[in-house]
């Protein structure tokens, strides 16, 4: 065993510790810099695992934050496939799977969020799979190959994301089997949600809306058929699984750290968590966001990214709140995108046209904008971001009015 000390210490290597390691650097941290993560690969961009890279038109070189010499070059240790199992807080020292141990001056706790897993009989079989790694999507990508059908469970956006890449690049026949009525109803709300439904629809996409799984049925150890409570019965030879995420707060859990009402660890603005000079970001981090005025937690790749730079930021002791408006995005094959800034809900105020795959849709809580959803209108989201920050009072007959000019609301 041996011990040794770092000045800044990143655990998980995702987009979230990677851009800190990043930033650090951009702002002239001089100290040694440590990033561990348990993966097998470096870190790397997820969006492209249920979009270009599951439709092989990225490669995994695409996909990775930075390529391989960068981390060299920035003097910026890497330590993949290794696993933080300790961390002391208190006297400042991580323990690691190599049977290392690391004192560190300031640490980023950015360890993401696992799969939700089903219980279901039968969900042993193989050709059941669940995406969260580049190897998961590589797996989902060949067992696609060999498949007439592929059931997606869960119409949230890896199951939508994937049945569109799996149909458009696999040729393979996906359905999607969901508890809500509407794909995407939960995040957006069913008028929304049904627009990107339709698109499924008319790609060839079937949708079986507010079913239970009840279990998987197989074929000499293989998954067969997905058979529902209400008795619906789906032959299919893969099954993809997008349930949700958990965050993963294991080590921060073992370390003392406060955790909030969401299930991550709690953050102040400045994205420290309850332990001075320990800072977190990304799917884990519950921060006190400025922007909403109260706690939040989220799972989106942008929040990670800003999230990552506020934190290196604050390592340096800059002491700046994270107020970024939180921005998503995601895409079915090249059949359509959105783009959503939030999370907000409300009262639905279309802008543009459903029909013609061309509107911005506001959430509008008491003439108040929480959240927007757009598609082919990027454009109208840093309005919205404005109106989400300033919480102007609006007039959604104006809102939904294409003759009103956005930038000159509430000015
Ligand atoms: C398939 C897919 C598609 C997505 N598409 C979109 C999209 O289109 N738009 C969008 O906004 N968001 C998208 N997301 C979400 C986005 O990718 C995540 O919000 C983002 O990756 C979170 O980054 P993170 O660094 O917080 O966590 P993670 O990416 O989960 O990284 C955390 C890392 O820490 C490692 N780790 C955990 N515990 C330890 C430990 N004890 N020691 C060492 N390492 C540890 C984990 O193995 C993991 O590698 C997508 C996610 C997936 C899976």
């Amino acid at each position: 065993m041996a011990r040794r000390r770092v000045d800044y210490l990143l655990i998980g290597g995702g987009l979230a510790a990677a851009n800190c390691a990043r930033w650090l650097r951009e702002e002239g941290a001089d100290g040694s810099v440590l990033l561990v993560g348990r993966e097998y690969d470096p870190p790397y961009n997820r969006p492209p695992l249920s979009k270009g890279y599951l439709q092989r038109k990225e490669s995994r070189e695409d996909a990775l934050f930075r390529p391989d010499d960068w981390w060299a070059e920035q003097e910026i240790e890497l330590l993949t496939r290794t696993t933080v199992t300790r961390l002391d807080a208190r006297e400042r020292v991580a323990s690691l799977s190599t049977r290392d141990e690391i004192e560190f001056d300031k640490a980023l706790l950015a360890t993401g969020a696992n799969v939700r897993r089903l219980r279901a009989e039968g969900n042993d079989l193989n050709g059941i799979d669940y995406l969260r790694t580049l190897p998961n999507s590589t797996t989902i990508g060949a067992d696609a190959d060999r498949a007439e059908r592929v059931v997606l469970i869960g119409g949230s956006y890896i199951g939508t994301e994937v049945a569109a890449s799996l149909t458009a690049a696999h040729d393979v026949q996906c359905a999607i089997v969901m508890q809500e009525d509407v794909t995407l109803e939960r995040f957006y709300g069913p008028e929304v949600g049904g627009y990107f439904q339709r698109v499924l629809e008319e790609h060839g996409v079937e949708v079986h809306g507010g079913q239970e799984l009840e279990r998987f049925e197989g074929r000499g150890g293989r998954v067969a058929k997905v058979v529902t409570k209400v008795g619906l019965e789906l032959e299919c030879d893969a099954v993809v699984i997008g349930a949700g995420v958990i965050p993963e707060v294991t080590l921060a859990r073992q370390a003392g750290l406060e955790l909030g009402e969401a299930g991550g660890v709690k953050a102040s603005a400045q994205l420290e968590s309850s332990v001075p000079g320990i800072f977190t970001a990304g799917d884990i981090c519950e921060y006190d966001s400025p922007i909403h005025s109260r706690p939040m937690r989220i799972e989106h790749w942008d929040v990670a990214f800003n999230q990552g730079k506020t934190a290196a930021l604050n390592m340096l002791g800059r002491g700046v709140e994270h107020t970024v408006v939180p921005y998503f995005f995601s895409d079915l094959a090249d059949w359509t995108g959105m783009e959503y800034v939030g999370p907000g809900s409300g009262e639905v105020v279309v802008r543009g046209s459903m029909d013609e795959g061309d509107f911005t849709a506001f959430y509008v809580d008491d003439g108040r904008v929480t959240a927007a959803l757009t598609v082919g209108r990027s454009d109208d989201l840093e309005h919205a971001s404005r109106f989400i920050t300033e919480r102007p009072q609006l007039d959604p007959a104006a809102l939904a009015d294409e003759g009103t000019d956005l930038a000159s609301l509430a000015r």
